[in-house]
């Protein structure tokens, strides 16, 4: 029977539950064990995919095509596990479920309410589906006595009684203060949420305390008495200079024998660490550094490209070398002499985004890599104005745009309207919803053989994930083509546009697709450690 761990969080936010959750979720893959997590989200957002990256960070797209909270994007680097569309649930979901179940009279005309019919659901979603897997953790969005919070502590609650003791772990991670005026770290907010769990029925099994300091012996009792628990219980989580080194350490502190010894596993199997003490071990000892220029809108919150950070990071990896990420506002590349800062760069990259702002500025810092034959990658957005760069610039077409943002009479790229899946049929307009209804997750890609990105993929058919609104416009493939832009690769039908490139450059590759999403820190993604690679053997 698959058992569950619940994390909470408390005294504040950001205090990293998604990378604690995915590591203990790596440590216990590293024991031998099978593993799920999934992400219960409060807000009444009926899924993250239209919420602004500033207030929430990136978008992650799993697989099957569902727009998540970033998190997944932590348990699929550690775990290597896929998640899907049963993985993260958000109170808008649960609602709209419930909602359509009394409007089909499922409730046969019974009150409908928070408790049992929304707990209800809530319980549902996480114990579906589970078959064959030894551990489901299950992360709570938000902090400790939000009040949107508040049906999902009390369905965790309900099922701490319904299922075996042996069978559910309640893990809570708080902050442990350092008051520099002081010169010592302060329990009290921990002693606070853990009053606040307790006082909705939830006795938490084991605390994480994330604190910049070591925290002391004595301060380690303290918090034992008062949240009664026992010391072993309370996991020291210092700061560490990389996320991945974070399952060693809580290894190290006891995190996951102590999760394990609360469901009554006392002698756990034995733990290898090998390939997280590979990645870690890369990442300190770098032979080299190379720096790459990322050009986009939303460089004031990092959360909003967690993924492409990763997976730059690992393109390091990949390479034994430190990547340093230099972040570009598009919107301050006005013209051509502003973009000097670009001069000092190995590579330039133009990500994902949506919309007009800071259009110009990144189609000025394609133009530069360009002509200055800088290693240049474009992604999804980035590569759709690589096309719009070629077709001015190189087919001539004076006024070519997206007509996301222009009405332009050459839309070199423009709405994707009909295309099909799995057998299924979208169809897409100007006036459809704006959730959703985006070409999601994974599709298949053709590559031509002796292509770039054919010999950095070694095979030819490949599936990336998308997350996209609109395509290049294949009615301007063949000049396009004429002018030196190459389409090396195409959906199978030929009609999609995957992949362009340039011949007459070191290395210029333009993706329709979303490989950051697929990378992992010991299995870089091959399109970012060959951008590394070229972007290494240009001098700086
Ligand atoms: N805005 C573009 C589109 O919708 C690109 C999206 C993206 O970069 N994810 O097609």
């Amino acid at each position: 029977m698959t058992r569950y761990i619940f994390i909470t969080g408390g005294v504040a936010s950001s205090l990293g539950k998604g990378i604690a959750s995915a590591a203990l979720g790596a440590l216990l893959q590293s024991r031998g064990y099978s593993v799920k997590l999934r992400k219960l989200d409060p807000y009444l957002n009926v899924d993250p995919g239209t919420m602004s990256p500033y207030q929430h960070g990136e978008v992650f797209v799993t697989e099957d095509g569902t727009e998540t909270d970033l998190d997944l994007g932590h348990y699929e680097r550690f775990t290597d596990v896929n998640s899907s569309v049963q993985d993260n649930i958000t109170t808008g979901q649960i609602y709209n479920k419930v909602i359509e179940r009394e409007r089909r009279g499922d409730y046969l005309g019974g009150t409908v309410q928070i408790i049992p019919h929304v707990t209800d659901q809530i319980k549902e979603f996480i114990v579906n589906n589970n078959k064959n897997v030894d551990f489901c953790l299950c992360e709570i969005g938000g902090t400790v006595g939000d009040i949107e919070g508040l049906p999902f502590f009390e369905a965790i609650r309900q099922l701490g009684n319904e299922l075996p003791s042996s069978k559910t772990c309640f893990v809570h991670l708080t902050l442990v203060p350092y008051i520099a005026a002081a010169g010592e770290v302060k329990t009290k907010p921990t002693q606070h949420s853990v009053k606040e769990l307790r006082s909705i029925g939830i006795q938490p099994d084991v605390l994480v305390c994330r604190s910049e300091k070591e925290i002391d012996r004595s301060d380690i009792k303290k918090i034992a008495i008062f949240c009664n628990v026992s010391e072993n219980s309370v996991i020291q989580a210092t700061d560490v200079n990389t996320i991945y080194a974070t399952p060693k350490v809580y290894m190290k502190n006891g995190f996951d024998t102590q999760v394990l010894k609360s469901m009554n596993i006392k002698k756990p199997s034995k733990i290898n660490l090998r390939k997280w003490n590979k990645v870690v071990n890369s990442i300190n000892n770098p032979k080299g550094e190379v720096n790459i220029a990322v050009v986009g809108k939303y460089i004031g919150l990092k959360d909003a490209y967690k993924s492409l950070t990763e997976a730059l990071t690992h393109g390091g990896i990949a390479n034994d070398v430190r990547v340093n990420i230099h972040w570009i506002d598009s919107e301050k590349i006005k013209n051509k002499s502003n973009i000097r800062k670009l001069k000092f760069m190995s590579g330039i990259l133009v990500p994902g985004g949506f919309g007009e702002r800071g259009v110009e500025g990144k189609i000025l810092a394609i133009n530069y890599a360009r002509l200055n034959k800088i290693p240049y990658f474009g992604i999804c957005f980035g590569m759709q104005l690589a096309v719009i760069e070629a077709a001015r610039n190189l087919a001539k077409i004076k006024d070519a745009n997206s007509s996301e943002f222009s009405k332009t009479k050459n839309p070199v790229i423009g709405l994707m309207t009909e295309w099909e899946k799995d057998q299924q049929k979208f169809v897409r307009s100007n006036a459809s919803d704006y959730g959703g209804t985006m070409r999601l997750g994974s599709y298949p890609a053709t590559l031509k053989s002796r292509s770039l990105v054919s010999k950095i993929y070694k095979y030819t058919n490949i599936k990336e994930r998308h997350r996209h609104r609109y395509e290049v416009n294949i009615n301007y493939k063949s000049d396009l083509e004429k002018s030196g832009l190459k389409f090396t690769g195409m959906s199978p039908d030929g009609l999609l546009t995957e992949v362009v490139e340039l011949n007459d450059h070191p290395w210029f590759v333009g993706v329709q697709f979303h490989p950051e999403l697929k990378s992992r820190p010991f299995n870089p993604h091959p399109l970012f450690a060959s951008f590394i690679k070229a972007s290494i053997n240009v001098k700086s």
